[in-house]
């Protein structure tokens, strides 16, 4: 992913320049006059037969959902280019830290201003230690006590495998459309520059329960999540920090990097 000349020409034998693939993918595209799920967002663009190669299974098994009860943000995030660019972000600066996060973290939680409690729900604490204003980043249905009902999530179960070969694939992450319960692998030494005789990889396989990862956009859960927003609005000393479970709901074309809202609500 994602899809783009080189994808074209490989797949269907083909020798399209960028300007014939954009007519290329008119000829395939189907029409369509509204737009309001991730199948019609996907059809729209590149037609039929790639959506069903590229997408139907792969947001299947992601979502346990079919593209057409999804709403349009989920795939209209993914991009179709037709020139040779095969990055995931167009960002023109991309990087990763010098030492790694693990040494960004600990660098940044070694400051005298910062203490971390781990396993401690806030709740445990908040009356205890004093505090002028709290800043909440956990799930906003978790901080209301799912008083409006639970915001349904979706989960990923990671397996991790260290093998004994310098290399198990040529590039960070092989996504898996359509064969395997997993969703793709990703060998993280494609990301890091790390050299070494074993490599270690991780498989993801989504699943409905465990840690919630990705809020599921719908039109009826967008609504339920429009409630707790407005309750997060109201004015006091708390700021939820609402981040990725805000965005998807919110907007049709959800960016992974931008993921942050902010919003004051009392404290109760
Ligand atoms: C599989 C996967 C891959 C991703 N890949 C990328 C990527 O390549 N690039 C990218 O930019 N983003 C990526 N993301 C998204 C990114 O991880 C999130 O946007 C980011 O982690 C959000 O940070 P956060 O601090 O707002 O929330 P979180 O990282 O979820 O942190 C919230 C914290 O609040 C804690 N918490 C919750 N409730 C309570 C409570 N009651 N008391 C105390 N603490 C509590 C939680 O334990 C957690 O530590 C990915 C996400 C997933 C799931």
């Amino acid at each position: 992913m994602p899809i783009n000349l080189d994808t074209v020409n490989k797949l269907y034998g083909l020798n399209l320049t960028s300007f014939e693939m954009e007519k290329w993918l008119e000829s395939v595209a189907e029409k369509k006059e509204h737009i309001t799920t991730s199948e019609d967002v996907v059809v729209s663009k590149v037609g039929r037969d790639l959506y069903n190669k590229f997408f139907r299974g792969y947001t299947r098994k992601q979502w346990g959902l079919d593209p057409s009860e999804l709403d349009a943000s989920v795939t209209a995030r993914v991009p179709t280019r037709s020139n040779r660019d095969d990055r995931y972000f167009a960002d023109t600066f991309q990087a990763m830290p010098k030492h790694g996060y693990t040494r960004m973290f600990e660098k940044m939680l070694a400051s005298p201003n910062i203490k971390v409690m781990l396993n401690t729900d806030y709740r445990e604490v908040a009356d205890l230690l004093p505090w002028n204003h709290m800043v909440y980043s956990g799930p906003i249905d978790a901080f209301f006590n799912f008083k409006h009902g639970k915001l349904p999530y979706r989960s990923l179960e990671f397996k991790h495998v260290t093998l004994p070969q310098e290399q198990f694939q040529a590039v960070g992450t092989v996504n898996y459309p359509n064969d395997y319960g997993y969703t793709r692998i990703s060998e993280f030494k494609h990301i890091t520059g790390q050299q070494h005789r074993s490599t270690s990889i991780v498989y993801e396989y989504p699943k409905a329960e465990g840690d919630p990862y990705y809020p599921v956009p719908r039109k009826e859960n967008a609504e339920l999540y429009r409630r707790y927003e407005a309750e997060a609005e109201q004015p006091t000393s708390t700021t939820t920090w609402t981040r990725s479970w805000a965005r998807p709901w919110l907007h049709s074309s959800a960016s992974r990097s931008v993921r942050c809202s902010a919003s004051r609500k009392t404290r109760h």
